[in-house]
């Protein structure tokens, strides 16, 4: 069975008096052993975060480079990443994609360089809202997973997360039966062109405005896996979502 997955993404908030104290709140709480927690820290903070966050719970990098040095004004590699204790990084997330226009085939690059340098990747896929209404939502989520599934060679290392643009930081999160019908279609998906294994195995978690009160009926879906939390993951409120099972 599939360890329920539970990824903060703190995007560009917090300072050190405010991460410090979520971190003090994290390390502290009575958390179910049974969920992996990984927090995603803004790249100036990893170092700090990595050496403040009780060891059992993971910390990623919100976004790398393509290659491991060089003349990249203002990019980190997995290699810094790695260097700090950090092993996990976001890939792929909506406001990459949409905000600083990254495409596919970038996305792909990352994920297999990350990969290949020993970090785990939380690789994000979604469609936006005028593609849902134009009926085109498995066609663009598939596609995306393909330039993922295209960059990696061992799935253990990988969680695939599922969010819908329209839901993210919008107070409109995806119903119960809307995730669980995409999060299934997606592991057929992953069925049909990886392995069946790897469809059995793999996590596919949430994100779009998830919450403490909307958590607990999206983890009793059958293919939600664990959730991927934004706004939620800077409040207390985060350990909530954390037993969303219990
Ligand atoms: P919100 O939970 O704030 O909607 O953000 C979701 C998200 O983008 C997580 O990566």
């Amino acid at each position: 069975s599939r360890k329920f997955f539970v990824g903060g993404n703190w995007k560009m908030n917090g300072d050190k008096k405010s991460l410090g104290e979520l971190i003090q709140t994290l390390n502290t709480a009575k958390l179910d052993a049974n969920v992996e927690v990984v927090c995603g820290s803004p790249a100036i903070y990893l170092d700090f975060v990595r050496s403040k966050m009780d060891a059992k719970l993971g910390v990623a990098a919100q976004n790398c480079y393509k290659v491991a040095k060089g003349a990249f004004t203002g990019e980190i590699s997995p290699a810094m990443i790695k260097d700090v204790g950090v092993n996990w990084v976001i890939l792929g997330h909506s406001e990459r994609r949409h905000v600083f226009g990254e495409n596919d085939e970038l996305i792909g690059q990352k994920t297999a360089h990350a990969l290949e340098n020993g970090l785990s990747v939380i690789a994000c896929i979604g469609e936006k809202l005028d593609e849902r209404e134009a009926g085109i939502t498995e066609k663009v989520v598939f596609a995306q997973t393909k330039v993922i599934a295209d960059n990696v060679k061992d799935w253990s290392k990988v969680v695939l997360a599922y969010e819908p643009v329209w839901a993210i930081g919008t107070g409109k999160t995806a119903s119960p039966a809307q995730a669980q019908e995409v999060h299934d279609k997606l592991r057929a998906w992953v069925k049909t062109n990886v392995s069946e294994a790897v469809a059995n195995s793999v996590r596919i978690i949430y994100g779009g405005s998830v919450t403490g009160s909307t958590c607990k009926e999206l983890a009793s879906q059958k293919d939600v896996d664990g959730f991927l939390v934004g706004g939620a993951s800077l409040k207390a409120e985060f350990v909530e979502i954390i037993m969303p099972t219990s």
